[in-house]
């Protein structure tokens, strides 16, 4: 009711793709909450959680969209990438089949999301480094061919994850001032 300290200035809409299985829900958890859990059940219904922060002295509303369940290919609806104005690519560093699927990921996105959406490629699980699978330098070297972000997160023990949403709001924030 027009209290200022809640005037939302900005909302921002950000999807997390990819395969099932490589941390969505637990990287979203992470930020939204601060919680993870290793048991985590494959998510019911398209589903968001917001945080609300500060950039520039403006209050930027991050609406977090997570899937349905539905990572088979093709199977997650245009309305989850509508109005979409950035991404959350991930993959499973110990996956190396969850990184070779990226390429689809990426041309999906880019088929149903405005043209200015900010991505960030996200190698995800990197407290498992013993089970690596997917050489960092690959990665990286994809992004950047890609114009992409990249960055490795750990939803397990927080590396990034913050760092991950930090970067593309920011992003974000800069293109629409
Ligand atoms: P989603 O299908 O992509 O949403 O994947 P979930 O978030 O449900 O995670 C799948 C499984 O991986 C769950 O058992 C999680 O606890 C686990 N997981 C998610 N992120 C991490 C991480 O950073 N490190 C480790 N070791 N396990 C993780
Ligand atoms: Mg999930």
């Amino acid at each position: 009711y027009g209290d200022a300290s809640q005037k939302v200035d900005y909302v921002f809409k950000v999807v997390l793709i990819g395969d099932s299985a490589v941390g969505k829900s637990q990287i979203l958890a992470r930020f939204a909450r601060d919680e993870f859990s290793l048991d985590s059940k494959a998510t019911i219904g398209v589903e968001f959680q917001t945080r609300t922060l500060v950039i520039q002295h403006k209050s930027v509303k991050a609406q977090i969209w997570d899937t349905a369940g539905q990572e088979r290919y093709r199977a997650v609806t245009s309305a989850y990438y509508r109005g979409a104005v950035g991404a959350l690519l991930v993959y499973d560093i110990t996956k190396r089949q969850t990184f070779e699927h990226i390429p689809r990921w990426l041309e999906e996105l880019r088929g149903h999301a405005d043209k200015n959406i900010v991505i960030m490629l996200v190698g995800n699980k990197i407290d498992l480094e013993d089970q690596r699978a997917v050489a960092t330098e690959d990665a990286k070297e994809f992004a950047e061919k890609e114009g992409l972000f990249f960055l490795e997160t750990s939803a397990l023990d927080s590396t990034n994850v913050e760092t991950a949403f930090n970067t593309v709001l920011n992003e974000i924030f800069s293109i629409v001032n």
